[in-house]
């Protein structure tokens, strides 16, 4: 049952309450079948963000456009949206085809059409067979499959989703990440994805805008926005980090009285923090000119499964005191001669691995 998606143009948007901005001028457009996320903290602004979409919301002032049409005052009804949201919003006293095809009786979609297209939207979720239960009798993860089938059943151009998977299991979470990902490519909607939880975004998007505070961060793909984050907070937030305070001089960054080589230039004199991901570092004790390298004692290891986390103390002499974490993956080569506690140690990180934030 594909549908071609629309695209969506956010333009200033600010939504106030009282003095306190939920949303400061955000602008920013989603492409027609793009899987979009907006990732941020609580309280951050994604879901009024996502009620300005869907129409609940009407913002101070700012546009939104489906496509050419622009609908901000137009009602949630006739905005050709599907909505899932966090609680699944199922209706107890329905059973499942009931629920999934209720969005039609309200449009006075025939009884032949809604059966045709309740069908296809149950096999779309992976629960044909199952129409006839209640929804009381169903795992989270099947309510929250009707959820979505209720919300594609009419084929929307556009997807709207907030934290629909925050109330289920990590694995049976990790599954649907997965799955929602493979629906979103097969039906070929426009999807916005509401989620405080980074490793979803990362998982599922095409792109990601981070949110803050009301106002737009950065807005890119996952790689870029894991790999260069435009401030210390994305850095902080997305992915695990080191952030190591970093003084540039003369378009030179010192870690300590050490130089160190960044893959971006450098514009302008200050403290800036160099972001460091655990799993770029590597023991070395080659000086190659395009590899910067801390020496460091050894002060935590400790066993996590997947990987050895260790706990590396800067020389403060040449570095300045800091902490800097190291993650080296099980069955990695290096996990031989992994350092004990107390064993001084050389680090390396690639300079196209080294970046600065503000
Ligand atoms: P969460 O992940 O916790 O759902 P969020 O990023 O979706 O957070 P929003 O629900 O968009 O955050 O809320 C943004 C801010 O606006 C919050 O500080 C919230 O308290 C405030 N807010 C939202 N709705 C109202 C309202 N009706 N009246 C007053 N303040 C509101």
């Amino acid at each position: 049952m594909p549908s071609d998606g629309l695209s969506i143009s956010i333009k200033d948007i600010t939504k106030t309450y009282g003095d306190f901005f939920a949303l400061k001028d955000v602008s920013l457009e989603v492409n027609s079948g793009e899987f979009l996320t907006l990732l941020g903290p609580s309280g951050s602004g994604k879901t009024t963000l996502l009620m300005v979409l869907a129409g609940f919301t009407r913002p101070d002032y700012g546009s939104v456009k489906f496509g050419t049409e622009e609908v901000i005052l137009k009602p949630p009804h006739l905005r050709d949206i599907g909505m899932v949201f966090q609680n699944y919003a199922l209706f107890p006293h329905m059973n499942v085809e009931q629920n999934v095809g209720y969005p039609q009786k309200l449009r006075g979609v025939s009884k032949e059409k809604i059966k045709e297209t309740v069908n296809n939207a149950l096999k779309t979720v992976k629960l044909d067979g199952l129409g006839h239960r209640g929804v009381g009798e169903l795992s989270g993860g099947q309510r929250q499959r009707v959820a979505l089938a209720r919300a594609i059943v009419f084929q929307p151009k556009i997807l709207l989703m907030d934290e629909p998977l925050s109330a289920l299991d990590k694995k049976l979470r990790e599954e649907m990440q997965i799955e929602l990902r493979q629906l979103h490519d097969s039906l070929n909607m426009t999807t916005v994805y509401v989620t405080h939880d980074q490793k979803e975004a990362l998982t599922m998007s095409d792109r990601i805008a981070v949110i803050n505070d009301g106002g737009l961060m950065q807005l890119d793909t996952p790689n870029v926005i894991y790999r260069s984050p435009n401030n210390a907070f994305i850095a902080d937030f997305i992915g695990e980090s080191s952030l190591l305070s970093v003084k540039v001089s003369k378009k030179t960054a010192y870690l300590g009285k050490a130089k160190v080589l960044v893959e971006h230039p450098l514009e302008k004199d200050g403290d800036f923090s160099l972001v460091v991901r655990p799993e770029k570092l590597f023991l070395t004790d080659n000086k190659s000119v395009d590899i910067n390298s801390f020496t460091g004692t050894v002060e935590e290891s400790i066993y996590q499964g997947e990987s050895q986390l260790l706990i590396i103390r800067l020389n403060p002499a040449s570095h300045g005191d800091q902490l800097l974490r190291m993650r080296i993956p099980n069955g990695s080569a290096a996990l031989s001669e992994l350092p004990l506690i107390g064993s001084k140690v050389t680090v390396g990180l690639k300079k196209s691995d080294s970046y600065l934030v503000e």
